[in-house]
Parts: structure tokens; C-alpha cells; sequence
């Protein structure tokens, strides 16, 4: 613990600051959900296209193209959202870590899960709204995962997946729609299957009965598949080939705490990654 009037030094200390007291974070964030909330209509009613790059594949196609055969498959229009820092701010939770001179430890994030007091991310609550006015089905995938909780009564020591509904009360204390089904909230390991954080096995279980029409995270993995552990260099020149899908079928929200760019700072001290000329 930190004593009130030292100066706190941490890592993440300007980030938090940022996304907590910057109308520029505000603004951001509304930025990039009014331009996708332009777009909902427009991308529900292209049934030959979707922003999933391995949907489009499955059809032989490309995302953001149109894709005869995606058309002729009937699918329901959908837009896949992550969910921490893209609908949910746990800034809270950071600027705790800091407060308390900590790092990221997975009880410590179970028990901020647990707490279900993340705010909505600004720009977002309307997003969600009007997507579903305009009869598109949201779906949530997320990477908090599933963990059994140690616990007196049996019913918490049993439950596979008590942050399922963590975060789907969690949603609606932060003023969202109730969501329609339990299954339009999909955590990294309810299914075997899903146990990875990359999220590409979520989103062809997705692709069998929904049409990606719009993806949106604050991390690249949640656009696309296996990019999330790749260099700076490979990051940068994917984003470079992808360009055209963004802010037209991909939006990105800015998460200068944390995510897989800072993954992609490793091999080498932080500094290095400097440019300084
Ligand atoms: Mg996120």
C-alpha cells in the first residue's frame, strides 16, 4: 500500500489516467461506436458479406467481399463484441493495482469479476441498443475465463463457470440489455475447446448460425485469428493489409493498459522498442 501525498510510480499509471480522466478517451470511444452504429443497417442488410476472415474462407471469399454463397446460407446477422475494455471499463481495477503497488494476478482479477461493478465503456450502452432496434443479434466473447471458485456452500464449488454470470449481471448493472439467451456470452473455456485466448475457435462456433457482420475489440485478436502473439512488425504490417476492413467492418477501441501489443514487447527490455529516429 501506498501512502497518501508519495508519489505513485507503476506502469500503468498514464494509461489509467487516460481512460480515467481524459475527455479524449470519452471522445474515442464514442467516435468509434457512432461510426459503427452508422454502419449497422447498412452491414445487416449485406447478407453476402461478412468481417470474419475465416467465415469468408469457409465460402471461399474474402471478408469485407461480397460472398454469393454466404448469401445463399441463410445465416443470422450479428455483430461480436469483446467484452473488457470494449463494453466494459474495469479501470477501477487497475488503478487498484496501482494504488496497492500490485500486478495482474488472476485472483485478483477473479475477485474484481466477481465484484460486477465495471462501468460501461462510453458510446457503447447506445451501440448495443440500437443494434438490437435494428434486429441484430449481439453477441459477447470474451476472454475472462472459466475457473472454479473455491467456496463454502456447495453451489459455488461446483459451478464450472461462475464468471459467466458474474459478467452477465455485471452487463446489466452497467445498464445493458438482459441478454436473450445465456449463449450470446461466451467465455475462453466453457467448452474444452475454447480454452484458448485466442478467440478464432468462438467465432467458427459462432459462424455456424450467425453472419459476422461486424467485429469490435480493443485488441487485435479480436478482429482476427492468430495474430494476437505475433511481433510488432507482423502486427503492423496485418493491420497495413487489413486496412480497408477498418471502420467499415472492424473497430478498434484504444486500450493503452494492456492487451497482446504489449505482449508483442518481449525478447528484448521495453526500452529498446524506443524509436528515436
Ligand atoms: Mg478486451
Amino acid at each position: 500500500m501506498i501512502a497518501s501525498g508519495c508519489t505513485v510510480q507503476h506502469d500503468s499509471m498514464n494509461a489509467i489516467l487516460w481512460i480515467q480522466t481524459s475527455a479524449e478517451y470519452q471522445s474515442n470511444s464514442e467516435m468509434v461506436f457512432n461510426v459503427a452504429e452508422s454502419r449497422l443497417s447498412l452491414l445487416r442488410d449485406k447478407q453476402d458479406v461478412t468481417a470474419d476472415i475465416d467465415q469468408a474462407k469457409s465460402f471461399g471469399c474474402s471478408a469485407g467481399t461480397s460472398c454469393p454463397g454466404l448469401a445463399a446460407a441463410g445465416l443470422i446477422p450479428a455483430v461480436v463484441l469483446d467484452v473488457d475494455e470494449t463494453v466494459l471499463d474495469n479501470s477501477v481495477f487497475g488503478a487498484r493495482l496501482i494504488k496497492d503497488g500490485g500486478q495482474w494476478r488472476p485472483g485478483a482479477w477473479d475477485d474484481w469479476v466477481s465484484e460486477k461493478s465495471a462501468i460501461a465503456v462510453p458510446g457503447a450502452l447506445a451501440f448495443v441498443e440500437r443494434a438490437r432496434a435494428e434486429g441484430v443479434a449481439v453477441i459477447y466473447v470474451t476472454n475472462r475465463r472459466c475457473s472454479v471458485r473455491g467456496g463454502l456452500s456447495e453451489s459455488s464449488s461446483n459451478n464450472p463457470c461462475p464468471q459467466k454470470l458474474d459478467t452477465l449481471e455485471n452487463l446489466v448493472t452497467a445498464g445493458y440489455p438482459p441478454l436473450a439467451s445465456v449463449d450470446l456470452l461466451i467465455l475462453r473455456g466453457e467448452r474444452p475447446e475454447w480454452d484458448s485466448s485466442e478467440k478464432q475457435p468462438r467465432r467458427q462456433h459462432i459462424a455456424e448460425r450467425y453472419r459476422i457482420m461486424m467485429l469490435i475489440g480493443d485488441d487485435l485478436g479480436d478482429l482476427a485469428s492468430n495474430i494476437k502473439k505475433t511481433s510488432v512488425e507482423e502486427r503492423a504490417r496485418f493491420v497495413s493489409t487489413h486496412q480497408s476492413l477498418l471502420g467499415e467492418y472492424w473497430f478498434q477501441l484504444t486500450n493503452p493498459a494492456y492487451g497482446s501489443w504489449r505482449g508483442a514487447l518481449s525478447g528484448k527490455p521495453a526500452q529498446d522498442y524506443l524509436r528515436l529516429n
